[in-house]
This record gives C-alpha cells, structure tokens and sequence, in this order.
C-alpha cells in the first residue's frame, strides 16, 4: 500500500499516559518496516479553508488560538499542544491526499491509507472530543465531492466507537452514507438502530450497535448482510474506510474479539465492495491502542493489499448478532425496512 505519513503528526504530545500517543505511529512503522511493498507519501496539509469546509469557523479560529497559547486540556480526554495546530492540518491533509491518490485511480498494491494523528471521527462540527480535533474522513469526503468530481461518497467506520462527529456532519446530507459497527454502550454512547438520518439525508446513515464480545463472524455476517447491500444501493464514487483497530480482542480499551486476520477479512471485503461498485478505495486511520496489536492490524491489511490470501472465520455468527441484523433489515429505508 502507499501510506500517507508525516513528521509533524508525532509532535501532537498529548503526555505519557495518554493511550492516544506518537508511539502509535511509530508502532506501526516498525511493523511494516519488515513488510515488502510499503510506500510512504509525505501528503501537505489541509489549508484551513478546507477543514473550515465541515468544521464551523469560529470552532477552528478557537481551536488555532488554544493551540497558539500552549495548548492544555481542551476536555478531560482530548489534549493539545502548541504543536497540535499543525499535527491536525496535517493529519486532515493526510486524509484529503488518500482521497485524491484513490480518485486518481491509485488501487491494488498502491491503495493509500493516510496515517494520520489526531484521529478524527469524534470531531464535530463545532467542537474538539475523544482525542479528536478535524474530522479527517469528514474533511476527505467533502473534499471529495466539492474539489473533485466524485458525485457521493461513503464511509465505513469499523472502529470500536461510534464515529459521532462523522454522522452528525453527514446526517442531512444525501451525498454522503455514514455506516458504523460499534460496541454497543462504549463511549459517545451514540449510535442507535433508530439514527438514520434525516431529511436529504434520510437514509444514508447506518449504525450497528454490536455487542461486547463480538469477533470475526459477527463482523463477517454483518458486513455481508448490511453493509454490503446499503452501499451497493447507493452506489458511491469513494469509499473511505474509518480505519480503527480498536475492537482487536487484545486492544486495551474495548472488549470486542476481532483478530488480526479479522482485519484482513474485512479489508477483503470491502476492497471487493468497491471493485464492483467501481468505486476509489482510502483507507484512514482512526483508533486502535494496543500498540501490538494496533501495528500487526495494520501490517495485515497491507499484505492483502500486497497479495496474502485472507482467512474467513467459518464459524457462524453469535445469535444476538444475527437478530440485530434481521432487526436492522426489517427497518432500516436503505434496506427497504
Ligand atoms: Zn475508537
């Protein structure tokens, strides 16, 4: 794969022990140093203009001057330094340029994955949350559509957490489809069934609250089963995929059983999604904290990109996770519900 890296992305020093730390990059560096076929790309940083394209003008005014003044706690989770001004144009700039690379048709081994911090998918419009302070893929889709000729767009956000900030930016909107598995009940506690969007945007949200414990055949029936069919019928010209590897069965922060191989399933997955669909295909990253495991999910999805064959989990699915997907398809207006 080609990943977007920068420097400047390891200045944001949110202390030593915050779980959203520079080691996260680096972490990932060293495991795909052993890997073949690895590119980086050093992309430019996003211009205000274009975070300012998702994100409210006085939010990024208030959030330049706090970086400007040393920085601290902006809430009790999410910290910034001085240097965080520049490490959050550049991680947006690093979302902004998987876009473009996969609009221009970079796929196969050269599929770009941005891996930028901040993560970004907690970001709202007007304010900064769980460690996030642009919303990356938010600023990438919109990008997307007004910079590039792509028509719509889709995100699928595989990270433990409901990615908040991503919906409500996208939640009127008919452009963008925003779908979400998540681990039912962890932080921001939104993301119900019921959340589907509304007005132009009726529909084109998707949210599966999946519960603690589940693992590689869950995420299998229910990408399969949802994810796959909403995209399908909305037929986007990008798929931007919320990279998080949180809901690894070893990550410190959740209790969601996916594997590593897990990971290549559904990179699998959905790189034959967008194959059919005809769609470009970037990959950025959100979360993911345990530094092993973090790095190895990683690496995986470059070596399916780079020609390992994955494995698909042949056991079946846990039954409370087959009845929240027929729930889901009984009701859902993008699944004829
Ligand atoms: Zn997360």
């Amino acid at each position: 794969m080609n990943f977007g890296y920068s420097e400047e992305c390891l200045a944001h020093d949110t202390g030593e022990r915050h779980p959203e730390n520079p080691d996260r990059l680096r972490a990932i560096r060293e495991g795909l140093a052993r890997k073949h076929g690895v590119e980086y790309v050093d992309g430019d940083a996003a211009t205000a203009d274009c975070v300012k394209a998702v994100h409210d003008g006085d939010y990024v005014a208030e959030f330049r001057d706090f970086c400007e003044s040393g920085g601290g706690n902006w809430d009790p989770d999410t910290v910034a330094v001085r240097a965080t001004w520049e490490a959050a144009l550049q991680s947006a700039g690093l979302a902004c340029w998987a876009a473009d690379a996969a609009l221009d048709g970079e796929n196969g081994r050269n599929t770009p994955f941005s891996l930028g911090r901040p993560p970004g998918h907690h970001a709202l419009e007007d304010d900064a949350m769980g460690f996030c302070f642009f919303n990356n893929v938010a600023v990438a889709a919109r990008h997307a559509i007004e910079d590039r000729d792509a028509e719509c767009v889709a995100v699928f956000d595989w990270d433990v957490h409901h990615g908040n900030g991503t919906q409500d930016i996208f939640y009127e909107a008919g452009d963008v489809f925003y779908a979400s598995l998540h681990e039912e009940g962890l932080y921001p506690g939104t993301g119900e069934i019921e959340e589907t969007g509304e007005g132009a945007g009726d529909g084109t949200t998707l949210n599966v609250p999946l519960p603690a414990g589940a693992g590689d055949p869950d995420y299998r029936d229910t990408f399969d089963e949802l994810i796959r069919p909403a995209f399908e019928a909305f037929d986007p010209d990008l798929l931007l995929i919320s990279a998080g590897f949180d809901a690894h069965r070893h990550d410190p922060i959740s209790r969601m059983r996916v594997s590593t191989e897990g990971y290549g399933m559904l990179t699998d997955r959905v790189r034959d999604l967008a194959d059919e669909m005809g769609a470009a295909l970037a990959f950025v990253l959100e979360g993911g904290y345990g530094l092993d495991t973090l790095s190895s999910s990683v690496a995986e999805v470059h070596e399916i990109f780079d020609g390992k064959t994955p494995l698909t989990p042949d056991e079946e699915a846990d039954e409370d996770v087959t009845e929240l997907i027929e729930e889901i398809r009984g009701s859902h207006p993008a699944l004829g519900g």
